[in-house]
């Protein structure tokens, strides 16, 4: 393992490090895994790669993605060389899923049906596998996000009989502070962000925003805003919101 801090980077830059550090001195590949959602959170691998040798990376492929992010995981893999699982939702539930709601359900009725056969619960079926995992989630991305902390039980796929514990070492990054990392290392990135996507999930489920509008508003921009996490970070919405200046 190497120790890549220097101390002419950003105070963000050296506590994601840290955080990355910590993680994987105390799990090993098998039993730790970095999610990446095809989207920003690419600087997660790029921060790991100059850590360490060895690190597993998943990705949810809902089957909703768009071609552009299908193109960009595939990139990722080959610029770093690394191994992505796509972890895919059971072919039993969404076919269940598709016959009695057809595509677009999430339209009428909200977003988690298909959120939880498409996403959460292959999530739990990864998770059930891992004792941690890092997530690329920031503080400044959604109300639902202000008490993100470096470091937390995961108290929505965690038990008492298998805790799981997730690290979020991006969570003190502002989206200026990643896209400043990642023109300054040369990362790759997805081709939605040069068509005005910010925050980017599923194609039926996300849109381009304006320059002075919000990210989150590109998800879900049928629903109300305090609810808009897809039970991946179901936490955020559970826990008590604390306003931060
Ligand atoms: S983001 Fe939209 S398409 Fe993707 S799993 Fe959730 S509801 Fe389904």
């Amino acid at each position: 393992m190497t120790n890549a801090i220097a101390e002419n980077e950003p105070h963000y830059e050296v506590e994601a490090r840290r955080v990355l550090l910590d993680a994987f001195e105390r799990y090993s590949p098998d039993r730790l895994a970095i999610s990446f959602s095809g989207a920003e959170d690419v600087v997660l691998i790029d921060l790991a790669r100059e850590l360490v040798d060895d690190f597993a990376v998943f990705s949810l492929d809902t089957g909703r993605l768009h071609p552009e992010t299908y193109r960009f995981i595939e990139d990722v893999r080959r610029f770093y060389r690394i191994d992505i699982e796509l972890v895919s939702p059971n072919a039993d539930d969404l076919a269940g899923f598709v016959k009695e709601k057809g595509l677009f359900s999430f339209f009428e009725d909200g977003h988690q049906e298909c959120c939880t056969v498409r996403k959460t619960d292959p999530l739990r079926r990864k998770l059930a596998d891992l004792d941690a995992w890092i997530t690329g989630q920031r503080i400044d991305q959604s109300v639902t996000r202000v008490n993100l902390e470096h470091q937390e039980d995961d108290t929505a796929f965690g038990t008492s009989v298998h805790p799981i514990e997730k690290f979020n070492p991006l969570a003190n990054w502002s989206g200026q502070d990643v896209w400043a990392y990642i023109r300054d290392h040369g990362v790759p990135y997805n081709a939605l962000h040069d068509k005005g996507f910010v925050s980017i999930g599923c194609e039926p489920c996300t849109r381009a925003v304006g320059p002075h509008e919000h990210e989150r508003n590109g998800r879900w921009w049928w629903e109300d805003g305090s609810a808009k996490e897809c039970g991946l970070h179901a936490q955020n919405i559970a826990r008590p919101i604390r306003i931060v200046s």
